[in-house]
């Protein structure tokens, strides 16, 4: 509580009457703090751009106990994405994606450093022309493994049978991972993730963003990781993703 200043992104921002704004931030320190900016809509002059969408900024704001909403006193820009968002919508979109991701697994003032240098590392990408839809993979297993979400991807959950000579792997709702055996016939709504697409994730764990996704061939753009993901993280938060039907491209028919 008191006076708090650690770098931040600004993962939202929306009016509050006339004059003000609040702001959702996700901090390297204090986690997801939402504030209120003061006269952020009537002046630029306090807080200029510093709070478009995942700016990362120096934060400075105040919170008291028992009160939810801290106040935002100075946000001091350390690094703008404007131009990323504005090169293209399909950069736009990610972004959009990525905040919303990280609004909805940060923790209220809980810090979650690996998360925060996860979408740090994922925006420097981004800006360095990698390539979206592995990106936005990357995010998603990234952030599914550091809530717990992943399973362990060595053995079959039922029969123990290493994963890794397996033709192809199917990850159930209930969190396990089967091998072709004991996933039996199943119905054709189950996912199936082919030897390529787990060596993926198996690198995921070693190599950053930029290696990852700077030519990440194929199996990046693979239906089954991207309807695994999604499952795993809408299955998790009880909701559908706002921003997941646009960057799916599914913006028209919704
Ligand atoms: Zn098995």
């Amino acid at each position: 509580m008191g006076w708090k200043r650690t770098e931040s992104f600004v993962l939202r921002s929306i009016p509050l009457g006339e004059t003000d704004r609040i702001v959702t931030l996700f901090s390297r320190e204090g986690g997801k703090v939402r504030a209120v900016a003061k006269h952020a809509r009537r002046s630029r002059k306090r807080f200029g751009g510093s709070l478009e969408l995942l700016t990362r900024v120096q934060a400075r704001y105040f919170e008291r106990e028992g009160v939810e909403l801290a106040r935002l006193e100075s946000c001091e820009i350390l690094e703008s994405s404007f131009d990323l968002l504005q090169s293209s919508l399909e950069a736009a979109y990610l972004l959009s994606y990525f905040a919303e991701l990280a609004e909805a697994f940060s923790r209220e003032r809980e810090p979650e450093p690996t998360f925060f240098r996860l979408l740090n590392s994922c925006l420097a990408a981004a800006r360095a022309g990698s390539e979206i839809p592995c990106l936005a993979r990357y995010f998603e297993f990234w952030t599914l493994r550091l809530h717990g979400l992943l399973p362990d991807l060595q053995n079959c959950s039922r029969c123990a049978r290493e994963l890794r000579e397996c033709h192809s792997i199917y990850p159930t709702q209930e969190k396990e991972m089967l091998c072709g055996r004991c996933a039996g016939a199943g119905n054709g709504d189950r996912i199936q993730l082919g030897k390529a697409e787990v060596m993926w994730i198996r690198r995921l764990h070693r190599v950053g963003p930029l290696e990852m996704c700077k030519n990440p061939g194929s199996v990046s753009r693979s239906a089954g990781l991207a309807r695994y993901a999604r499952r795993e993280i809408e299955g998790y938060l009880e909701r559908r993703l706002r921003s997941y039907r646009f960057l799916a491209g599914e913006g028209s028919y919704e």
